[in-house]
């Protein structure tokens, strides 16, 4: 026997080459699982909305640092209460700023702002509590809402020095939402908000007339969070009509796809609707 042989063992597999780590992507996933089963879906529902509601371009709306105050004052009361509350802001704390205009587009629910000034913020950071709460008392919910602005307004002068939010149009959008989203009491939809409105960042705001809408169409999976829902659209939409997209969902919400009696005969969505048609192609 040859002794070399006889003592040589299996022989050694040879190495394979390290593979590399596959990052998935959800939102990329998701979009091709849609288009695989329902071919086409979100372009028929942007078209079919741009049919009837048109293709709004993009201008700014707000100063960022208004826009996230007044997107605040929005939340759980209805756009024309938050009007008041932030003119209520502009008289209590005058800053003498230079006037600032708000055109809120088709898509915001309330008569919009009249020219004025920006509050004075650190007038309004550092008011006493009760003062504030009062100020803006006429908005609704003051008492959760009064803490919330001086909270966050604190954080941006302890993260910034200064309360202003320009920085985030030189940031990439997820780095402008992380950077939002850190801020106590901020998610997803009000960072998309000041982010979509101030510099087309092209983010998804997702109010609930745009999930409704959305979730009776059947363009997102039945169990998607909100929070994950603000990621999925990322890879559905191209951001050149993320703007448009997100107006004429919050349009077609309040107009036509209504909570109670949604008008299905007027919706130019219908044949593809899985709200009236389960099995809609
Ligand atoms: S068909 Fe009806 S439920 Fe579906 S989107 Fe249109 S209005 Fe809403």
């Amino acid at each position: 026997m040859n002794p070399v042989t006889a003592n040589a063992g299996p022989k050694p597999r040879p190495k394979s080459r390290p593979r590399k780590r596959r990052f998935s992507n959800p939102a990329a996933s998701y979009a091709k699982r849609l288009e695989r089963y329902r071919p086409g879906i979100v372009e028929f529902v942007l078209d079919g909305l741009a049919s009837i509601y048109g293709r709004e371009t993009w201008e700014r709306r707000l100063d960022p640092t208004s826009e996230l105050i007044l997107t605040i004052l929005t939340q759980n009361s209805a756009d024309t209460n938050a009007e008041v509350a932030f003119e209520a802001l502009r008289r209590a704390y005058p800053s003498g700023l230079p006037a600032e205009t708000h055109r809120p587009g088709s898509g915001w629910g309330g008569i919009g702002l009249s020219p004025g000034a920006p509050p004075d913020w650190a007038a309004v950071e550092f008011a006493p509590i009760q003062e504030l709460t009062n100020v803006i008392r006429p908005g609704g919910l003051a008492n959760q809402k009064a803490p919330r602005l001086q909270a966050t307004l604190r954080a941006i002068r302890e993260e910034r020095g200064d309360y202003s939010l320009e920085f985030l149009g030189d940031m990439t959008p997820l780095a402008a939402r992380d950077w939002l989203t850190k801020v106590n009491g901020i998610g997803k939809k009000t960072a998309s908000i000041v982010l979509l409105f101030c510099f087309g960042h092209p983010l998804f705001p997702i109010d609930r007339h745009v999930e409704r809408v959305v979730r009776r169409v059947g363009l997102l999976p039945a169990k998607a969070s909100i929070d994950d829902a603000h990621d999925l659209f990322l890879g559905l939409i191209d951001g050149d009509r993320m703007y448009e997209a997100h107006v004429n969902l919050i349009q077609h919400g309040r107009k036509i796809c209504h909570a109670q009696r949604p008008e299905h005969e007027r919706c130019p969505l219908f044949d593809r609707c899985r709200f009236v048609n389960a099995k809609a192609p």
